[in-house]
């Protein structure tokens, strides 16, 4: 994270805020976020909403929320409510800002009927194939269209028209003359309308005509009298539109764009049109897949909003594409987890277990943290009794060398309660241990040994009788590629979606104090990782848990080896 002479923090966009201010090029920062409705928000996005809105408060300055609707074709009511909760989500705050591009769908008229009145703008009815024939390539010149020099009045006439609805789809379009020999492809008559005959979600059947993105774009930061139009590195070819469109519209204001490189993260698909198609395929249950790199999902999964800003800002902003470690945004989360969530004992595999000295009906309460890292979380306290049930793999019928667990004759530690000895395996007619019996030293009350025995393990169990059953789900990376796109011959990055992302655990049995938690609470369940309720599949008689991230430290690992490369 860069920082600047005061200590706050900085980048290179922010550097060039600053000069705009000394040099009085604005006196004041107005920036924007302008998704286009047509999919779910994902951690990309975050990074721009992020970088926007902090950026406007550091400056005083104002960030609107501005949907970018200008293609009827794939946008939808149910994207644009999703993109507010999310932002929303996410802690941001556009006040009564909340602007769309459809609301100046006739401002954009009448700017296109002023450039066609002055010569700049005309209807051509080539075909679509042609347009793109005649525009040529980076090596070789566009070429003009026979219907390029058509007078004014007659392209007024034919605007109309298009817009009465009296051409049909492709029949013709409206460009921008600029120039077909331009080394910039994007200054080749590039296309402002076509006609498309589609209800618009806001503007119903008022318009059949629709603007093109880099026709629209533009315009509507200088409508919203942006200062500061921040975007990724991809539109860095299409300033020179931007700004020739905006030269011939010397009423509107000229807002400044600044690029930056997008989020890559490594086992991930960002563009939304992958993970739309991970959604229509089924390869996920839905955008808030807690596989998926959605906002949506990653709130369903447990992230914070506070987790996903702080990644952000720890990745900072600059010119250079790369792709960012998906163990860098667990350590964040996981750093912030390991601070703030209440830990709750939780057998996910369970192994009946019962302890034969301990009398049928005594129950015994044990005190416990809520978080060693926190004292003023406080304490609960966890009921014992003769049967409990500990996980399955902490118990081993035949162990290696340094396994401290539970095997037959050994000893265990329980958390919270008492060192138990294993003195009987019950096992079914196909060999599989189905439970134990064990013996418990009633002088080890609260796991010491007053006679200094050493015992090497300690594990997590639950009483029998106190426990809720729960359906636990643990995800793993949605992709076994570390660049999924990066597709070997005859392939499509679905092909490497990973098969074990998704393991259900139907029958974990969880500390009852966790009946009453909350979807957005996080816990870690011990030795198991962080956890939180599912806050759409969970019902009252079963709740489902999600694993949000697990306790290993893959990015401490990665940062340790490349220190001792160094
Ligand atoms: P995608 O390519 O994922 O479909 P998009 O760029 O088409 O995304 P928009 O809705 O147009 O999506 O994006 C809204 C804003 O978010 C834009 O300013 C865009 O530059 C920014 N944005 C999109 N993806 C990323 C990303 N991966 N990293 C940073 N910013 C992004
Ligand atoms: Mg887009």
């Amino acid at each position: 994270m860069q920082q600047d002479d005061n200590g706050r923090e900085s980048n290179f966009i922010h550097e060039i805020i600053e000069r705009d201010l000394e040099s009085g090029r604005f006196d004041h920062v107005h920036t924007r976020f302008p998704p286009e409705p047509n999919g779910y928000l994902h951690i990309g996005h975050a990074k721009s909403i992020v970088l926007n809105f902090t950026t406007a408060e550091k400056y005083g300055g104002k960030c609107n929320l501005r949907f970018d609707d200008t293609n009827p074709a794939k946008e939808d009511e149910e994207y644009i409510r999703s993109i507010i909760e999310d932002v929303k989500w996410l802690g941001f705050d556009w006040e009564d800002r909340l602007y769309y591009a459809s609301d100046y769908f006739e401002k954009f008229f009448r700017y296109a009927v002023k450039l066609i009145k002055e010569g700049k703008a005309y209807v051509d009815h080539s075909t679509p194939e042609e347009i793109s024939r005649m525009r040529g390539t980076p090596t070789k010149p566009g070429q003009e269209s026979r219907y390029r020099n058509r007078s004014p009045e007659e392209n007024l006439e034919l605007f109309e028209k298009m817009r009465k609805g009296e051409f049909e789809e492709g029949e013709c379009v409206l460009r921008a003359k600029i120039d077909m020999k331009s080394p910039n492809l994007n200054l080749r008559d590039p296309v402002m309308y076509r006609i498309k005959k589609l209800p618009h979600p806001r503007t119903g059947n008022r318009w059949c005509i629709y603007p093109m993105y880099d026709w629209a774009h533009g315009l509507e930061d200088a409508i919203e009298n942006i200062t500061h139009s921040i975007c990724t590195l991809e539109f860095e070819n299409h300033r020179p539109l931007y700004d020739w469109f905006l030269d011939q519209l010397p009423e509107l204001p000229h807002p400044r764009q600044i690029e930056f490189a997008r989020l890559n993260l490594t086992y991930t698909v960002m563009s939304k049109r992958k993970l739309l198609e991970l959604v229509k395929g089924g390869y996920v249950s839905g955008w808030d897949d807690p596989r998926m790199p959605t906002i949506s999902a990653l709130r369903r999964r447990g992230y914070t909003p506070s987790s996903i800003r702080a990644f952000c800002k720890r990745i900072g902003v600059s010119k250079v594409e790369s792709t960012v470690d998906i163990a860098l945004l667990e350590f964040v989360l996981r750093e912030e987890l390991n601070r703030k969530a209440e830990r709750r004992m939780a057998v996910l595999d369970p192994l009946p277990v019962e302890i034969v000295n301990y009398p049928e009906d005594k129950i015994e309460w044990f005190e416990a943290d809520n978080n060693p890292e926190d004292p003023s979380a406080g304490k609960r306290k966890l009921p014992f009794s003769r049967r409990i049930f500990i996980e399955r793999d902490d118990f081993m019928e035949n162990p290696p060398r340094k396994y401290f667990r539970l095997s037959p004759g050994r000893e265990v530690r329980l958390k919270h309660a008492y060192i138990i000895k294993c003195t009987e395996v019950v096992k079914n007619g196909n060999g599989r241990v189905t439970s134990l019996k064990c013996t418990y030293d009633p002088a080890t009350r609260g796991g010491s040994t007053p006679d200094g025995r050493k015992i090497r393990g300690t594990i997590h169990w639950v009483s029998e009788r106190h426990a809720i059953s729960a359906e636990v789900r643990l995800y793993e990376r949605l992709f076994i590629k570390e660049n999924p796109l990066d597709t070997e011959e005859g392939k499509d990055f679905t092909d490497y979606i990973n098969p074990d992302s998704l393991i259900v655990l139907k029958n974990s049995k969880l500390e009852a104090s966790l009946k009453d938690a909350k979807p957005g609470e996080n816990y870690q369940f011990l030795r198991k990782g962080y956890f939180c309720l599912d806050s759409k599949d969970s019902t009252k008689d079963k709740p489902v848990f999600n694993r949000t991230v697990g306790l290993k430290d893959t990015w401490a690992k990665i940062q340790k080896r490349e220190t001792e490369r160094t």
